[in-house]
């Protein structure tokens, strides 16, 4: 079990130890409501707020398991278990990784890393590498498409500019006016097909899950509903991941309706896969969900976290 897991099922004495916490396991039942919140993004990455503030939100809205989950990046994972301890919140190391697979942009989080292990992050900083290029390439498409100094715009959102993202960007576009909201900057710009869409070659599947198995920590497929794969493809996507050694996939996530909550616990149950929740809160007004609302994980799954 990873050191920075402070057990509620097990490893209580290490977390008593580690944390200063009087922890009690908890009974099969409240372990299925327990209200995790295992996705989300402080500006270490893409999220708006420092990872302290993201875990004083966390504890505020009342979520009882906590893991900050930055794309492609652990620096903010020190600052969030540091306030998680001060808040008495359980916390979890996380990470999500930009993956490429089948030509298409998939998401893999990974729980209960080491975030220190030289695997994991020798892998991430080949990840990261990159976006400088990407972001000065989506710049001149957008320049072309009639909005200027967008890479500089950008990069007053980046509290990381070697993180520079497409959420950067759309968050100067709406600065400058030229849509409302982010969401409606993703519908018309920084997408296939759209300008200030640049193809990127992200870390593989099978990198990816390696990288998190290294460290120790348990992979997960992200928001399986937002892929543009038909069910074969997904298929495919659950069976490859599986012989990867990859573990869980996000069922109630801010990503899915509820009728995809459905759809994937039932992928889960028929793979065998544990189930995860989780916001994907970037942050407040922009994000739909906010952190520890969405509804409890379906009956008869396994959550991801029933053995921590
Ligand atoms: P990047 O890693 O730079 O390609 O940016 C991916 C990020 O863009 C995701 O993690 C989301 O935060 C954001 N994003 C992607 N698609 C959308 C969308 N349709 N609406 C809002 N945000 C989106
Ligand atoms: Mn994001
Ligand atoms: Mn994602
Ligand atoms: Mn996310």
């Amino acid at each position: 079990m990873p050191e920075s897991l402070p057990g509620i099922a097990g490893g209580l004495a290490l977390a008593k130890v580690k944390w200063g916490m009087n922890l009690s396991p908890l009974p099969a039942a409240r372990l299925a409501m327990l209200n995790a919140d295992l996705h989300c993004h402080s500006n270490v990455s893409d999220g708006m707020l420092p990872p302290a503030e993201v875990a004083a939100r966390a504890k505020a809205n009342g979520v009882e398991l906590w893991a900050l989950t930055d794309h492609d990046e652990t620096g903010g994972i020190r600052a969030a278990r540091q306030a998680a301890a001060e808040f008495g919140l359980r916390f979890v190391a996380g990470v999500e990784i930009s993956v490429t697979w089948a030509g298409k942009t998939v998401h893999i989080v990974g729980l209960g890393i080491d975030e220190n292990h030289p695997v994991l992050v020798a892998g991430l900083e080949s990840v990261r590498g990159g976006r400088e290029r990407r972001g000065r390439e989506i710049a001149e498409q957008l320049d072309r498409a009639g909005i200027p100094g967008a890479l500089d715009g950008a990069l007053r959102y980046a509290g990381n500019p070697a993180m520079i993202g497409r959420t950067h960007f759309a968050r100067y576009i709406v600065e400058a006016g030229v849509r409302a909201s982010v969401a409606e900057v993703f519908q018309d710009f920084l997408v296939e097909g759209k300008p200030g869409f640049v193809p990127h070659r992200w870390a593989t599947l099978d990198d990816a899950v390696a990288w998190i198995r290294a460290a120790g920590g348990r992979a997960v497929i992200a928001h399986p509903g937002r892929y543009p794969f038909d069910d074969m493809r997904l298929g495919a996507l659950v069976d490859h991941f599986l012989q990867l050694g990859g573990e869980g996939i996000e069922v109630v996530t801010g990503s899915h309706t509820p009728d995809q909550y459905v759809t994937f616990a039932r992928m889960a149950r028929h793979a065998g896969l544990l189930a995860s929740r989780g916001s994907d809160f970037h942050g407040p007004v922009e994000s739909r969900i906010d952190l520890g609302t969405l509804p409890p994980l379906p009956a008869e799954l396994t959550p991801v976290w029933h053995d921590w």
